[in-house]
């Protein structure tokens, strides 16, 4: 398939070569065909983008900066390492630029409520803050086993005006939360719009998500150009569902760039602890999840397996359907980094450059690192810091006790 061609997708009905499309309940087909008519017509509303841009500049502090890690450069001894600085957007990440998008649009389809599921607590903390900007209501769905792990963005979000509603089913996590929301969903769906926080889920999300994050990769490639004069060699960004590094490869997948994406390898890949759905032949099939086909980490009999990641933003069992394409045609190279080198090069990012990056940040930073030691001093690798690390400082001291005490 040609680059052109994949930059234009999705297709008319949402598929990414095989992977896309919208495989949901009867009750929510008519909402998602009512969302994806919204979206289109918002699209080509140039008084739409202008408000979204304003809220951006004036509201979420972008363009984030890019900037040259010096230190870290030298310490890794090749090729130079620049950071897209998205852990300086208003709430610490990327998911803002989403969250108020598709709040926005809500707004415009005249709804007055957001729904949204969050697992670590960093998507419910975005939308909670979009919807008290814009004046909406807004119920998350959150597992009980992740209201008690993330205590601070529990508190957060209510603060913000937001009503968390525990789940206690299944796991008591993440994808038990997006059961959850898309239930509350088909029956609310007249004043209600569910706010999904990754390039995920049934069509339009997946391009619709992209769209609203690719403002990360246009302005990394004009601030490339003024800053260092010429285009990057390689980007590298995590991927969990996939939307800060889509955001960041979407502008540039007609330039001659490598682009590495990387997911979470946990402890183990043989062992099956790991969140790296296209590391593990084994496990990590084509199946649907959430209403899209994708690649999914599955049992021999298709049941959808637990995953484990240190960063809770990367640990979830499938991957958005852009990404499923883009792994296939070799566009973009998956990889993946584990628990223990994540720790590394928070450390090192740290110590050498005052930076605290979030622990899904840490991974791309980590195969940055590596990747630096082998390229000459004139390779410029861009990095997206999809968040700051301010959020994970009790799981990181504490995984740092541990590795001391081994
Ligand atoms: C949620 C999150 C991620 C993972 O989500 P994507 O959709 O893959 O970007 C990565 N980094 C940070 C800081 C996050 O909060």
């Amino acid at each position: 398939m040609l680059k052109l061609e994949i930059e234009r997708l999705p297709d008319a009905r949402g598929y990414f070569g095989p992977y896309g499309g919208r495989f949901v309940p009867e009750t929510l087909i008519t909402p998602l065909q009512e969302l994806e008519e919204a979206y289109c017509q918002a699209k080509e509303d140039a008084a739409f983008w202008e408000e979204y841009r304003g809220l951006l500049r004036d509201y979420v502090g972008r363009p984030t900066p890019v900037t040259f890690a010096a230190r870290l450069t030298d310490a890794c001894g090749g090729a130079q390492i620049w950071l897209k600085r998205e852990d300086l957007a208003h709430t610490g990440a990327h998911k803002i630029n989403n969250a108020l998008g598709q709040a926005l649009l809500a707004k415009r389809m005249g709804k007055t409520r957001l729904i949204a599921e969050t697992g670590a607590g960093q998507h419910g903390v975005a939308v909670a803050t979009a919807a008290a900007l814009l004046g909406l209501g807004c119920t998350i769905y959150m597992g009980c086993e992740d209201m008690r792990r993330q205590g601070p963005n529990v508190l957060r979000m209510r603060l913000l005006g937001a009503e968390v509603r525990p789940v206690d089913a299944g796991s008591q996590t993440l994808k038990d939360a997006i059961n959850e929301a898309l239930r509350d969903w088909a029956f609310t769906v007249r004043h209600s719009h569910y706010l999904l926080g990754s390039a995920l889920g049934p069509h339009p999300y997946p391009m619709m998500v992209r769209d609203f994050q690719r403002v990360i990769g246009e302005e990394a490639r004009a601030q490339m150009l003024a800053q260092a004069g010429r285009l990057p060699d390689t980007l590298i960004a995590c991927v969990g569902g996939g939307s800060n590094a889509i955001g960041l490869f979407h502008a540039f997948l007609e330039d001659p760039v490598e682009m590495v994406g990387v997911e979470a390898g946990g402890m183990d890949i043989a062992g099956g602890r790991h969140a790296a759905r296209f590391a593990d032949p084994l496990r990590g099939r084509v199946g649907i999840l959430h209403g899209v086909k994708t690649y999914v980490l599955q049992d021999a009999q298709g049941q959808i397996l637990n995953t484990h990641s240190i960063s809770a933003g990367l640990d979830y069992p499938a991957v958005g359907p852009e990404h499923a394409l883009l792994h296939d045609v070799g566009r973009v190279r998956y990889t993946h980094v584990s628990d223990r080198e994540a720790l590394g090069a928070f450390r090192a990012l740290a110590r050498l450059e005052g930076i605290l990056p979030a622990l899904e940040s840490a991974h791309a930073l980590a195969e940055a690192m590596r990747l630096a030691a082998e390229r000459p001093a004139e390779h410029i690798i861009l990095v997206n810091l999809s968040g700051r690390g301010d959020k994970d400082l009790d799981t990181v001291t504490q995984a740092l006790q541990e590795e001391r005490g081994a």
